[in-house]
């Protein structure tokens, strides 16, 4: 039988309520499907700080590294706002990512018809919206060196953080989003800011230089800041979005509110097949944080972590038809008016996170053994 392993790391605040909604439907593929899937657990961000010292230990760093997938839910909140800056919980996931080399997130905004209606721009403009962010995760600004504070000596300081990228970082990144895009509706946008960036003018030289290998795929670049304002005014005109670690940052959060709430959008970091294995190291989170407002009152929405179980099915197992499935369930649920706080409409009384859990696991079920 076929085994799959899987590393749990809920993390803190909402992660691991949200996680346990994610292992019914484990369960319960393992139940009706034979898929074969082990559960190993891991301790990520404050959890981890608490346990270990450390906000990933090596022990779970080594399950990372085994492991088929990693499930991650969410870290930080106020118990370790003051920790060390090295030992904070987002020093974790970035940990995991770089040792993963997850070097690819993927960040799908997808608007369900039942909520067109809650996102911050007028229907027409999203009902139907499916266009997919992919950033450019282990390189750029936010590990460039230097990254310090440095005293001047003369009552100042100078900030400084070191924007990088080489031309194999820009180019795997790139084919990643050609072959994307052929899956899908054969667009890629490239975002940079080649106007006044020096690695805007290579992403661009870089991309368009990739491009001649996927003729099929149209390619159009973009500057960032244009790329920001058309996502709001217009944005079922994308298709795959192709940008670096600091816009991709910045443009998928634009793109979540496009799609209602942050409680909705899942992603996906993937990285290099191993040689020998062929196996690709990946790791699904939700695009949401722990939420310490909500955490621990069971209210929280569990459909971003389990659409990100969903991309784990597709790109890690190639289990399609059960991705599809599972998506459909959520948009079915959606449907049928089961709604948790942050997108119920007037009329309608919102249910906790393990009713929608229970009422995703239950309409999964039915679809699978259909
Ligand atoms: P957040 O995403 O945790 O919350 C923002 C708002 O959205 C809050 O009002 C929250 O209640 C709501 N929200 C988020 N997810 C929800 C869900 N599933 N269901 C219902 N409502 C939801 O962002 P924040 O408040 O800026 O950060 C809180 C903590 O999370 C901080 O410590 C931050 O550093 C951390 N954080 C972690 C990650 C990560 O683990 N990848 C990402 C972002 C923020």
């Amino acid at each position: 039988m076929t085994t799959r392993t899987l590393l749990l790391m809920p993390g803190d605040g909402i992660g691991p309520e949200a996680m346990a909604e994610v292992e019914k439907l484990i369960a319960l593929m393992n139940e009706t499907v034979g898929a074969g899937f082990t559960i190993e657990r891991g301790l990520v961000g404050g959890a981890a700080l608490d346990a270990h010292g450390t906000p990933v230990s090596e022990g779970d760093m080594a399950l990372a590294l085994a492991a088929d997938a990693v499930l991650f839910g969410a870290v930080g909140g106020p118990k370790w706002d003051k920790v060390a800056y090295e030992k904070r919980p987002e020093a974790g996931l970035l940990r995991l990512r770089k040792d993963l080399e997850l070097f690819a997130n993927l960040r799908p905004a997808i608007c369900y018809p039942a909520l067109a209606d809650a996102s911050s721009l007028k229907r027409e403009l999203v009902d139907g919206l499916d266009i997919l962010i992919l950033r450019e995760l282990t390189g750029g600004v936010y590990f460039g060196e230097p990254k310090e504070i440095r005293d001047l000596g003369n009552g100042q300081k100078r900030g400084i953080d070191t924007q990088i990228y080489d031309t194999f970082e820009i180019e795997r990144i790139a084919r990643a989003a050609f072959e994307l895009a052929r899956t899908r509706r054969g667009k890629v946008t490239s975002m940079e800011k080649r106007n006044v960036m020096k690695t805007g003018v290579l992403w661009n030289e870089v991309v368009t230089a990739v491009h001649a290998d996927y003729p099929d795929v149209t390619l159009e670049h973009m500057l960032a800041d244009a790329g920001g304002m058309q996502l709001v005014r217009a944005p079922k005109q994308f298709d795959v979005i192709l940008t670096d670690n600091l816009f991709g940052d910045m443009l998928s959060d634009i793109a979540a509110m496009l799609t209602g709430s942050l409680g909705m959008l899942p992603s996906a970091s993937l990285g290099r097949p191993d040689d020998t294995t062929g196996r690709r190291r990946a790791l699904y989170e939700p695009v949401h944080g722990s939420a310490p407002d909500i955490a621990g009152r069971g209210i929280a929405n569990p459909i971003a972590m389990i659409a990100s179980f969903a991309m784990c099915l597709r790109y890690s197992f190639g289990l399609t038809a059960e991705a599809d499935a599972l998506e459909a369930t959520i948009a079915e649920v959606l449907d049928a008016g089961i709604r948790t706080a942050d997108i119920v409409v007037p009329g309608i009384e919102p249910v906790t996170t393990g009713t929608m859990g229970d009422a995703i696991a239950e309409r999964f079920r039915a679809r699978l053994t259909a």
